[in-house]
């Protein structure tokens, strides 16, 4: 079996530095060989112009470049968002989003092929786990959005772990990502820019409180305050309860000193009345918190409807006037392209035109 070959994005600039040394480089070049992936985002060894020919060519030797090619773009009607499908070495594929909003453009992120977790209204959950994404395959979606900004004179500034995966389910490889966007010599992203949604995966919350990780922000799905509710809609609440996942949720901001986002998709009928926004009010009530509030993106799967702007205004009100706690109503942007995790990649396989 010949081994698999070595993925350049796999690589921290110190490790860059002594694959270089390995194939008897001068290990100056990392630099500027690490500029031409990040900065230049380059698609082959070959476009490295700068770097010596005989470089370049035991890069090439030994490594490849996991550039991954584009096998589906749509762009919303309203212009702001864009998403690619794109392939991997085995004929998967994984989403990618660019969400431009006012004075910010952001890459929304896949962390994994499909998801183990299951949640009802998401169409990656309806799909299933495939595999875990490696940490060339996480870094090069970052790559490809920044080379689409690059050509418009734009840089990505802002990072969210929220395409399709549950990325605490893929811890190492996850975190490794972020290390290497977050190099500032190379993408250069500030950590604080980044955020991780994760479902509750509570030994990875732990984990995160325990190794005090770079100051990355986490977004906890809740969804709903009780436990059967919400083991009704994120099956992985059987796994980590209710309870387990909000000690788990206080260790992590008495660790870290850090506010959690707690997102909450909002179901008509289902989790937004204000009883339910009480019911959160006191869940976090002695929490540093505030509450992304996302308006159900309908997928084929689930015949929830999303909650109307009414509704979520007054859960809102419920949420800052009797308990203080802040909370957004998060833009639903690119519906028409099935902007929401897994839609694209559902739809392709399913033959559906988008
Ligand atoms: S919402 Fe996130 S965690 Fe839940 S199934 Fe979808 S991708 Fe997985």
């Amino acid at each position: 079996m010949t081994a698999k070959p070595l993925n350049i994005y796999d690589l921290t600039r110190p490790e860059l530095s002594d694959l270089l040394v390995s194939l008897g480089v001068n290990p100056a070049h990392t630099g500027r060989v690490w500029r031409y992936l990040y900065w230049e985002c380059v698609q082959q060894f070959s476009a490295m112009e700068a770097v010596p020919a005989r470089v370049r060519a035991a890069l090439a030797s030994h490594a490849t470049l996991g550039v991954l090619p584009t096998t589906l773009e749509t762009d919303s009607s309203d212009g702001y968002t864009r998403k690619y499908l794109l392939g991997l070495h085995d004929d998967e594929r994984i989403e990618t989003v660019l969400m431009r909003f006012t004075g910010r453009v952001t890459a929304c992120i896949s962390s994994q092929v499909g998801c183990a977790m299951g949640c009802v209204f998401c169409a990656t959950g309806q799909m299933g786990y495939t595999r875990h994404l490696t940490v060339g395959e996480i870094v090069a979606q970052a790559v490809h959005v920044q080379r689409t900004l690059r050509a418009e004179n734009h840089r990505l500034r802002n990072i969210v772990l929220m395409g399709m995966g549950e990325p605490l389910h893929n811890f190492d490889a996850v975190m490794k990502a972020i290390d290497i966007c977050t190099d500032g010599t190379g993408l250069g992203l500030a950590a604080d820019r980044i955020t991780l949604s994760t479902v509750g995966v509570v030994p990875g919350i732990l984990r995160l409180a325990r190794e005090q990780r770079k100051a990355f922000h986490l977004a906890v799905s809740l969804h709903a305050a009780t436990q059967a509710e919400r083991a009704a809609i994120v099956p992985a609440a059987r796994k980590w309860p209710l309870d387990e996942l909000m000690a788990a949720c206080r260790t992590y901001s008495e660790t870290t000193g850090r506010r959690i986002f707690y997102e909450w998709t909002l179901i008509e009928g289902k989790n937004d009345s204000p009883e339910h926004a009480r019911a959160v009010g006191r869940l976090l009530d002695d929490l540093p918190a505030q509450v992304n509030l996302i308006p159900l993106n309908p997928t084929q799967g689930y015949d929830g409807t999303p909650t109307r702007s009414e509704a979520a205004r007054k859960f809102q009100d419920v949420l800052i006037h009797e308990f203080g706690i802040p909370s957004t109503v998060r833009q639903r942007r690119g519906i028409d392209i099935a902007a929401g995790c897994g839609q694209l990649a559902v739809a392709e396989k399913q033959g559906l035109g988008f």
